[in-house]
């Protein structure tokens, strides 16, 4: 293994020395985080998240799967719920909103619900379907004031920002103690992680740009003020659409053979699985 200097040390604990973990795949040597080796401009993250993340690039068709969607928005916050507290938590961020599905699954269990996301497609979707209040910005360039809120939800979005640490710390500073982050990200020291190695379908380089464990998704939260409370394995409904574009599309580029998915309407059939790879991870501030 190369060790490398690492420019603006390790996001997570500061270390500045890395090594390779795979090719195009660096880990910290000091707490073992794992990350893409690239600097991605501003423009560069953008075009990746055009119209095309959802409708061909990284998604067959995002909102197709909507009722999939949904069956998991309702078992992350069936989860939540258990630390949530209806006279403390009242307001909701989902950073990452996509088309809304989630936002408008559990809107009428909050007293506002809103949401922030990069791509033009879901933001206009979330608002024309939905009449949901979602803005289309970074989260780090957009202008909270001092709003604070109660509940902020990730779901699958922290390993596509470039810097992670940034959101923790400015959602820290948009929430008040007792208010609770929600997030699911790959974990990188899952069995299935490590049995499939560079070839593990979270590897993704350049939309997924980090790869947490339990220990080092802990480390970044608690140095932002908030307090592990929940972390486990989640499962999800897929689509076989969803499955067969990633495998036979994107993975092998034999879209001949997907369109047999489409024809006979398996595509839109589904099933659950958990691989135990994904962490759900509920953090209080503290
Ligand atoms: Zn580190």
């Amino acid at each position: 293994m190369t060790s490398t200097t690492t420019a603006n040390g390790c996001l997570v604990c500061d270390g500045s020395e890395s090594e390779t973990l795979y090719d195009g795949i660096l880990r910290c040597r000091s707490c073992g985080y794992v990350f893409a080796d690239m600097n991605l401009s501003d423009e560069e993250l953008f075009q990746l998240y055009n119209e095309e993340f959802f409708t061909g690039a990284e998604f067959s068709d995002y909102a197709s799967d909507e009722r999939f969607f949904r069956k998991n928005f309702e078992l992350r916050f069936r989860e939540l719920q258990k630390f949530t507290d209806p006279a403390r938590h009242n307001t909701l961020l989902e950073i990452g909103s996509a088309y809304g599905f989630f936002l408008d699954t559990v809107r009428a269990r909050f007293r506002s619900v809103e949401g922030i996301d990069i791509t033009d497609a879901g933001i206009a979707f979330a608002r024309e379907r939905f009449k949901l209040d979602v803005v289309q910005a970074d989260f780090l360039a957009h202008d909270y004031g001092a709003r604070k809120f109660d509940v902020v939800c990730m779901w699958d979005t922290i390993e596509h920002l470039r810097e992670p640490q940034k959101y923790v710390e400015k959602i820290a500073a948009h929430t008040e103690p007792g208010a609770l982050l929600a997030l699911t990200t790959g974990d990188i020291e899952s069995l299935n992680s490590r049995l499939r190695g560079r070839s593990w379908r979270l590897i993704h380089p350049p939309t997924h740009l980090h790869y947490f464990s339990p220990a080092t998704i802990k480390l970044l939260l608690e140095r932002h003020g908030f307090e592990v409370v929940y972390n486990r394995p989640c499962g999800f409904w897929r689509s076989f659409g969803n499955v067969a574009y990633n495998v036979l599309v994107l993975r092998q580029n034999q879209p001949q053979l997907f369109k047999p998915f489409e024809w006979t309407g398996l595509a839109r059939l589904g099933f659950y699985l958990n691989l135990y790879d994904i962490m759900y991870v509920i953090a209080r501030r503290r």
